[in-house]
């Protein structure tokens, strides 16, 4: 139970005892209300069945990737290494957030940032490991941006004895050497993206010695790796459905979090690079919009230069750059997109998760897109008012829950505001010096080359 101090109301933080983990992840693609479009073979444009994916995923994985079963059970050794990082997470109260403001709303987050690496994605990186050991895999394998992705499956990986490679997009690789320290002491190796350990990234560097890079490369890169190794199989930290289910435990915690202090929200936020941690913290909630139980307002907080879900195509196109991967309906900018390198590493993804495009194009979530000093803007006074430097990813919802909270002031609306912090900012520090110093600037695409693989 949440303490009775935090039922009187005195509380900023809310914590959950270990024994209330929640101890299944929540699967939407139960309650929605049609099937996901499939994904399709780039060859014949037919759905893919899941056997020849047992050679990229691990079986489990690729299992749950379909399911249709709305609960699916946490293993044991998983919550045990969910108590670890630790989790139940804090759900906080940014009352001075709200005072600095003046605002009547209430504003409340889930705090991701605890974890040891820094954000939420271990939620996932830990069930990946665990799911690749228990089934012999020898080594994983996977791509990372800015780091955030490779350090949690690094230290996975450490949790349950797997070797785990990344290629790591390399202007991040030389920019921020702090998350490649972090993955190598975790035990991982690290490559910069292209490499010249893969064919893919090898005519990438014939053509230009030194490329910056890109995520839909260093996908390309893993999965030739990958393929080249029957003992290895391919990790991927965002966008696929099993992902967002793995994160589903921090809107579970949260929904226990709200209904202990009775408090039903009326807006939930968050960022969007894959729609991980937002759909893991919000899918819990669409769920009783989606049973007509709730009115709820939801808003995904992008990236004015990647600005994959306000202007992108909701149209099928591939999941990396060399088109190795199966073809995903998704909202896109193309997979040839050229992500301009913002600070906010972990939103410079062409695509987004097929879940959260089908409920945006359906219209039961709405997108909103910020610039780099917009959301430095909120970030700082964030750091003021409560003390944490957020993730620049993070403080694009910031940003968004700051307005709105001061359109409450304005209208007297006492709303509800929730939002998924996803993670702390302390190896982003160069963003926020960049801001202070007045030198941030600001990027957003003329044109877009929409994909068209597949007619609509
Ligand atoms: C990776 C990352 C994101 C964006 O990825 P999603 O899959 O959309 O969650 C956001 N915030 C932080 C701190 C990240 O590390």
């Amino acid at each position: 139970m949440v303490s009775q101090t935090a039922l009187k109301g005195g509380n900023i933080a809310y914590f959950l005892s270990q024994d209330e983990i929640p101890t299944s992840w929540y699967n939407i693609q139960a309650d929605l209300p049609e099937p996901l479009p499939p994904p399709l073979d780039p060859k014949t444009l037919k759905p893919v069945s899941p056997e020849p994916l047992f050679r990229i995923f691990a079986k489990e994985l690729v299992l749950q990737e379909v399911s249709r079963e709305r609960f699916i059970k946490i293993p044991d050794e998983v919550l045990e290494a969910y108590k670890t990082i630790p989790r139940p997470t804090p759900l906080i109260r940014a009352k001075r957030l709200e005072e600095a403001l003046g605002t009547p709303a209430r504003i409340y987050f889930k705090w991701e940032g605890v974890s040891p690496a820094g954000s939420h994605k271990p939620n996932t990186a830990i069930p990946q490991a665990y799911y690749n050991a228990k089934q012999g895999t020898k080594r994983v394998v996977t791509e990372t941006g800015a780091g955030q992705w490779g350090s949690a499956l690094a230290m996975a990986c450490a949790f349950f004895g797997l070797k785990c490679t990344v290629y790591m997009v390399a202007a991040s690789y030389r920019q921020k050497p702090g998350r490649r320290i972090m993955m190598e002491t975790w035990g991982a190796q690290v490559f910069p993206s292209p490499s010249e350990r893969t064919r893919f990234g090898r005519s990438i560097l014939e053509k230009e010695a030194d490329h910056p890079g890109s995520l839909g490369i260093a996908i390309s890169e893993a999965l030739e790796d990958v393929l080249s190794d029957e003992s290895a199989r391919y990790c991927l930290g965002s966008v696929l459905n099993h992902v967002l289910m793995h994160q589903t435990v921090i809107g579970l915690e949260a929904k226990k979090q709200l209904e202990a202090i009775g408090e039903e929200p009326d807006v939930f936020a968050g960022n969007i690079g894959g729609g991980s941690n937002y759909g893991g913290f919000c899918l819990p909630f669409v769920a009783d919009k989606l049973k007509g139980k709730s009115e709820a307002e939801f808003v995904a907080c992008e990236s004015a230069a990647i600005p994959h879900t306000t202007r992108g195509k909701y149209t099928y196109d591939f999941g990396d750059t060399a088109g190795i991967t199966p073809l995903l309906k998704m909202l896109t900018l193309g997979k040839d997109y050229k992500t301009p390198p913002i600070h906010a590493g972990g939103l410079r993804y062409h695509g987004m998760a097929p879940i959260i495009s089908y409920l945006i194009n359906k219209g039961y979530m709405k997108s909103v897109a910020y610039t780099q000093t917009q959301v430095f803007e909120a970030a700082v006074l964030f750091a003021k008012t409560q003390g944490i430097i957020s993730a620049p990813e993070s403080a694009h919802e910031i940003r968004f829950v700051i307005d709105e909270a001061r359109r409450c002031k304005q209208t007297g609306e006492k709303k509800v505001i929730v939002f998924n912090h996803s993670g702390h900012g302390l190896l982003d520090l160069a963003g926020y010096e960049a801001y202070l110093a007045g030198r941030l600037e600001d990027w957003t695409p003329t044109e877009i080359n929409y994909p068209s693989y597949v007619p609509d």
